[in-house]
């Protein structure tokens, strides 16, 4: 029994430190402060995003002694899968649930070498473009940079547990892997404004300790916060996709709504400074994605790719044209595809490059830009299943 004098405080687990998040410096820093040599962080990194592991306890080249004290003051964690769906074509989704009722969504599209990760920054976004389901959820919160680069890792961790891509040179050792060879960060959220998380992840994104993908080969793309994007610039070099999407103001406007407080002009003024600035010696190389997405008798007019042409004649840019991905009460309707060929053509003849973004993992409703519309509702539906079911690795096989 305890005496009536003694206070009793429940013991609290001090709170571990998420190793999964961190940039080189931000891990170097954490050695630092637990009195450990800067070069184990290169090391853990290699553990945690080349082979996938978040066990301390099988990083065997790091001491006995040190395995253990990161046991007691770290974690490697990434947030929980709640569905996944692998289809026929090879391209992969998984739900990730960053919070109750927060459900980010994520999608590997394969294409011959390629394997393209299309990643969330935000859950939901305040930007409220009309054609665009994220928007019409509203914003719920940021996600962290763990949470962002969390959905790399989990991507690329998938092929490494079928033992595609992980091997053992001749000394034994474990070799690089790199399943996912493209990032975009093209889902969920505007990721220029939650820079402070997606630089750092995109920052793993890139070093050679982690998945050492080539600056072009990740890709930011945003609807366009100017000052925002001057600070991207400014801060690291990553592939930019520009959400266009109108070729005037007024359309835009309406299509767009951020472009009332950063117009055209001052977002082609930011690509310019874009370009300049990463030019290099690579005058002349370096483009801005243009996507444009087609919506029937709205912006796929004849004059609005003359207009485009015209907008565009200035800032080195290729074009994407985006087949319009449809969901429930959207106001929209696609374009047909013959008039997106003429639309394409019209551009080719003004000397631009101009593509058609194929539209690869429908059967999963996987097209990015169009991720979460109906996640909340496949979840439910997952959840149910998953009721019925004895453990989740049941749900996996029964879809994968
Ligand atoms: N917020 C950023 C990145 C996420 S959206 C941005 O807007 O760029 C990723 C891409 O998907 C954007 O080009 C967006 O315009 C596009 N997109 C959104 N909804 C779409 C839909 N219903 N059909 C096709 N593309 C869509
Ligand atoms: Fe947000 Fe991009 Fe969707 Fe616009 S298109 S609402 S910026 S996610």
């Amino acid at each position: 029994m305890t005496d009536s004098n003694t206070v009793v405080t429940p013991s609290v687990e001090p709170q571990k430190t998420n190793l999964l998040g961190f940039n080189r410096a931000q891990m170097e820093a954490f050695f630092a402060s637990i009195g450990e040599k800067p070069f184990r962080a290169g090391q853990v990194m290699k553990w945690i995003h080349q082979q996938g592991v978040d066990d301390f306890n099988a990083m065997t080249n790091l001491a006995k002694s040190l395995r253990e004290k990161l046991l007691r003051v770290a974690e490697v964690r990434a947030p929980e899968v709640t569905y996944k769906h692998f289809s026929a074509d090879g391209t992969r989704k998984w739900v990730i649930k960053v919070a109750e009722n927060a459900m980010v969504e994520m999608v590997l599209i394969p294409d011959g070498e390629r394997k393209t990760l299309c990643v969330s920054s935000q859950v939901g976004c305040a930007l409220d473009c009309s054609f665009c389901s994220t928007g019409k959820q509203g914003f719920m919160r940021d996600l962290t940079a763990a949470e962002i680069i969390a959905q790399v890792w989990i991507a690329n961790r998938s092929y490494l547990q079928e033992g595609e891509f992980s091997g053992r040179n001749a000394s034994g050792e474990l070799t690089r892997t790199r399943a996912i060879t493209n990032v975009v960060m093209m889902g969920m959220g505007e990721p220029l404004l939650n820079l402070d998380a997606v630089i750092p992840a995109m920052q793993i994104m890139l070093d050679d300790f982690a998945y050492g993908l080539s600056k072009r080969r990740v890709t930011l793309s945003t609807s366009g916060v100017v000052p925002m994007l001057d600070k991207l610039t400014q801060t690291m070099d990553v592939s930019l996709a520009v959400s266009l999407h109108a070729p005037n103001d007024e359309l835009r406007n309406e299509l767009v709504p951020i472009n009332k407080k950063y117009p055209l002009s001052e977002l082609m003024a930011a690509c310019r400074r874009w370009l300049v600035h990463h030019q290099g010696s690579e005058v002349g190389r370096r483009k801005v994605t243009m996507e444009y997405v087609m919506l029937a008798g709205v912006n796929d007019q004849p004059e609005h790719a003359r207009q485009l042409a015209q907008l565009l004649k200035d800032v080195p840019s290729k074009i994407n044209l985006i087949p319009f991905n449809p969901f429930p009460h959207a106001p929209y309707a696609s374009t047909p595809r013959d008039k997106v060929v003429l639309f394409q053509n019209q551009l080719i003849r003004a000397g631009f490059t101009c593509t058609i973004r194929t539209t690869r993992g429908d059967d999963i409703d996987a097209a990015c830009g169009q991720l979460v519309g109906k996640v909340k509702d496949r979840t439910r539906r997952a959840e149910r299943w998953q009721a019925k079911t004895l453990n989740k690795n049941e749900i996996y096989r029964a879809e994968g």
